[in-house]
């Protein structure tokens, strides 16, 4: 199957299943797993905090970060596209006690400093306290600008919140903009980070922060249930992808500029080319198109897209440029019949 569904859909390596296999296991809720002891160092380390914690998921880490910064009848302030707000199933109210208040995403996915001012309450008994500003990069495959991220850091210190970064795709960021990936985490009091998507691990995520902000994180993460025991396999594969499968996402980003050149060029399909999204083609399609259709017609020869009017398709380990070429022959096949 040639897969453009997601960049979740990639699957382990042969090198990748063989760390997994031979990784020393221990119990991690008495914290006896070396593998995953060795990961969250590692990760601390490399990502300039001070603590790190291994999760079972990036809704989870996200989930956990709202709920170590903020206590009951707090708030946050995201995107209206967020994915810790718009795709997480309402996690941080409905487990956490925690308002969110959306603001609309500006086009290139950030969110605009007036708009932040006016969203945050006053000390004031008939509002919600605001605690913590969460923002997403990339979103949506776009890349937030460094110099955003400093002024989205000033902001919140001048208004004594905590910044947040759902970072599940902060590593096609980091190589998007040619950055060490310091250049990003280092303006965020926590970063969430996927090892299951693009780096190309079966499970787990990150979550970075302060000792106590991970005190507490580790805290819920036990009683959400996120307390695994031998995780070490999974530890493994995810330490596994962070030092074999970041340069790698370069070729992610190359591949989607090539499917979004060559879908460009089919007509019915419209792919806004002044726009980099990484690892991601956003096209439009024709009204008069039965893009559900077409997608069962590929489907029966081996290639997979999720059928929407706003076409995403995600490029991953698990495609080449042949993959692409072979997708293209066969869409433009089945649009000829
Ligand atoms: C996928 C994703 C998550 C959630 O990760 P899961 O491992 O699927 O729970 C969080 N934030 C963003 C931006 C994502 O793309």
């Amino acid at each position: 199957m040639i897969d453009f569904r997601s960049d979740t859909v990639t699957l382990p390596c042969k090198a990748m299943r063989d760390v997994m296999h031979t990784a020393p296991l221990g119990d991690d809720v008495y914290g006896d797993d070396p593998s995953v002891n060795t990961l969250e160092a590692f990760a601390a380390q490399r990502h300039g905090f001070a603590s790190a914690l291994f999760c079972s998921s990036g809704t989870q880490a996200n989930l956990l970060a709202l709920m170590a910064h903020c206590e009951r009848g707090d708030e946050y302030i995201c995107g209206q596209n967020a994915h810790n707000y718009k795709f997480e199933g309402g996690g941080a109210a409905v487990l956490g006690s925690i308002q969110p208040q959306p603001v609309e995403n500006e086009s290139d996915g950030s969110l605009c400093f007036d708009k932040l001012r006016a969203a945050i309450k006053p000390d004031d008994f008939h509002f919600a306290n605001t605690r913590l500003l969460s923002l997403e990069n990339t979103i949506g495959g776009k890349v937030l600008p460094i110099s955003y991220l400093a002024k989205a850091r000033e902001f919140t210190q001048a208004n004594k919140l905590a910044l947040h970064l759902d970072g599940a795709r902060v590593y096609n960021a980091a190589v998007a903009l040619q950055v060490d990936i310091t250049e990003i985490t280092r303006h965020f009091d926590s970063v969430s980070i996927c090892l299951s998507k693009g780096l190309g691990a079966p499970v787990g995520s990150l979550l970075l922060g302060s000792v106590a902000l991970i005190n507490k994180a580790k805290r819920w993460r036990k009683v959400l249930g996120g307390g695994m025991r031998q995780a070490g396999m999974l530890a493994a594969a995810g330490h596994f992808a962070l030092e074999h499968n970041v340069s790698r996402l370069a070729d992610d980003h190359v591949n989607a500029r090539y499917l979004a050149q060559l879908l460009n060029e089919i007509e019915g399909f419209h792919v806004d080319l002044a726009k980099d999204t990484t690892n991601m083609v956003y096209a439009h399609v024709a009204e008069n198109l039965d893009i559900h259709a077409l997608a069962q017609q590929l489907k029966a020869q081996g290639i997979l897209f999720s059928p929407n009017k706003t076409l995403r398709l995600v490029t991953h380990l698990g495609i080449t440029r042949a993959d692409i070429e072979l997708f293209i022959a066969k869409l433009t096949a089945a649009l000829h019949v």
